[in-house]
């Protein structure tokens, strides 16, 4: 089957957040499983700080925008080795892609628009069987396959849209998406009725789309909720008979403590195998987290378990939360370090302040930085792994520190209700019970949660050392998700 995903965001290169690891992992998988796949990407200029080895002979190809016909650039690269990435790169005299930022422009709407249309004009000569989308930012295709002319060069494509976070769906004005060639009259048909001129890409593109998922199962419930859906709950709805929940898995090659070429002392669940014992295996990990505590000038005490939280620093994340635990460590006798960036000025010069405040501090630091190689150290180093979210589509970072054998504490919502079951309450078996589970987002919950993953850690190692091994052992690779996608594009084209 020949699948081509339109994404903007692809890991290691072009990252904000867990989509990235998303197109890296699912991608990786659905080729090992013997698909033909690539991946549309918008050449962002800031692509340039990672050398990727661009094919020599670059197509050209013209794609329509507000009235115009524009030369676009298709480079091709190989990512992470093995999978063929295209990088669309738009003569448009907007600088579509130039800048720092991925998301966050004033015209984002415009540039995505853009690199929609442009997709769709470079695949019309050669249409995939499975168009897969990601998010708002790359939706408008659904609705551009609904043209008259596309319809018919895209004739046997099936358009498959994922809602990775429903919180974000490109709010636009009905004149942004007719810069695509699409005509009011077309926007009005799939949009049903526009009002005052106004539209949601995000819910056209649920509308257009042949199926849709999201990224967990019960995330995929609570999307059809009035809280959960914000707003596009009675449009998913009216189409349940083509959504589902697939859960997220990790990509395990670039996460994997046994190979990870940024951390500094390799370890894996299986060191039987390789002639070692438990305690072995933690003191490889154990080297992690003293070179981490030293490189930031924590106090070094064995004494005090060290919980770390990996984070976009915005509302659903629980900042308040996140900021709550920072004051609790000599409260609960741990070590504390968080690491996180904020899209929102005001919210980044509260944390700015408040790792001043911490900078000297012997248990705590704010690292206000986006760091990939630092993040992998973290989740090395880390005994416990905190995720206080307000809500959380799937999470992929409590997947991570699973298999970094990284305890997680976290709140019961979205894909983290799926995926961590709690070491005392979970009605799961004991073997299947890997972390620390809340139920509200309220400090007294996650500091009951926090204060019972320090006692077990501190007066109880035998227990804790089966939690780490339940942890290591989880399978959260993308071979049953990947699988579960394919059976989906699969009902569609057959
Ligand atoms: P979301 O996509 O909502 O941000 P996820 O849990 O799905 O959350 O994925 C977050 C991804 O981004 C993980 O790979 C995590 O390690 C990474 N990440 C988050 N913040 C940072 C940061 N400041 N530096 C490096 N990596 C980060």
């Amino acid at each position: 089957m020949k699948i081509v995903h339109i994404a903007s965001e692809f890991a290691p290169i072009a990252k904000v957040g867990g989509l990235a690891d998303v197109m890296l992992g699912l991608s990786r998988e659905l080729i090992r499983q013997g698909h033909d796949v690539s991946v549309i990407l918008p050449k962002y200029e800031l692509l340039k700080k990672s050398a990727l080895a661009f094919d020599e002979e670059p197509k050209e190809f013209q794609s329509y925008f507000d009235g115009k016909w524009y030369t676009n650039t298709a480079w091709i690269a190989p990512v992470e080795k093995s999978i063929p990435v295209t990088f669309i790169e738009a003569h448009h005299p907007e600088n579509f892609f130039s800048g720092d930022c991925i998301y966050g422009a004033a015209n984002d709407v415009d540039r995505f628009c853009y690199f929609c249309r442009a997709v769709i004009d470079y695949l019309a000569n050669d249409p995939p069987d499975i168009l897969h989308l990601h998010d708002w930012e790359t939706a408008t295709c659904a609705l551009l396959l609904r043209q008259e002319e596309f319809r018919k060069k895209f004739a046997k494509t099936k358009v498959v849209l994922t809602i990775h976070n429903i919180a974000y769906q490109g709010h636009s004005d009905v004149m942004h998406l007719e810069k695509t060639g699409l005509t009011r009259k077309e926007l009005e048909e799939i949009f049903e009725h526009i009002i005052v001129d106004k539209c949601v890409i995000l819910k056209g593109g649920i509308l257009a789309a042949d199926f849709i998922t999201t990224v967990s199962p019960t995330y995929a419930g609570e999307v059809l909720t009035h809280e959960g859906g914000k707003g596009l709950e009675a449009t998913l709805r009216a189409c349940s008979y083509k959504f589902c929940g697939v859960l997220n898995g990790i990509d395990t090659i670039f996460w994997d403590p046994g190979t990870d070429p940024y951390i500094d002392s390799h370890y894996c669940v299986d060191f039987q195998s390789i002639g070692y014992e438990f305690h072995q295996m933690i003191q490889k990990k154990q080297a992690n987290k003293w070179a981490l505590v030293e490189k930031f000038g924590l106090q070094k005490d064995p004494t005090k378990p060290l919980l770390t939280m990996i984070s976009r620093l915005v509302f659903q994340k629980g900042i308040d939360l996140m900021k709550h635990i920072l004051f609790e460590t000599h409260k609960f006798h741990f070590q504390c370090i968080l690491l996180g960036t904020s899209p929102d000025p005001q919210v980044h010069t509260h944390f700015v302040e408040l790792s001043h405040q911490f900078a000297h501090h012997p248990d705590v630091r704010i690292i206000l930085q986006q760091e990939e190689a630092l993040a992998h150290k973290l989740y090395a180093a880390s005994d416990m792994f905190l995720v206080p979210s307000i809500f959380e589509p799937c999470g992929l970072t409590q997947l991570i520190a699973l298999r970094y054998g990284a305890i997680p504490i976290v709140r019961k919502t979205g894909g983290l209700a799926d995926t961590v079951f709690d070491v005392d309450f979970s009605a799961k078996l004991f073997e299947e019970r890997n972390g620390y589970v809340f139920d509200h987002a309220n400090s007294e919950e996650m500091d009951a949660a926090v204060h019972r993953a320090v006692q077990c850690w501190t007066h109880d190692k035998r227990r804790w050392k089966q939690l780490v091994l339940h942890a290591m052992q989880c399978d959260h690779s993308w071979k049953r998700s990947a699988g579960e996608y394919v059976q989906i594009y699969e009902r569609l084209c057959f």
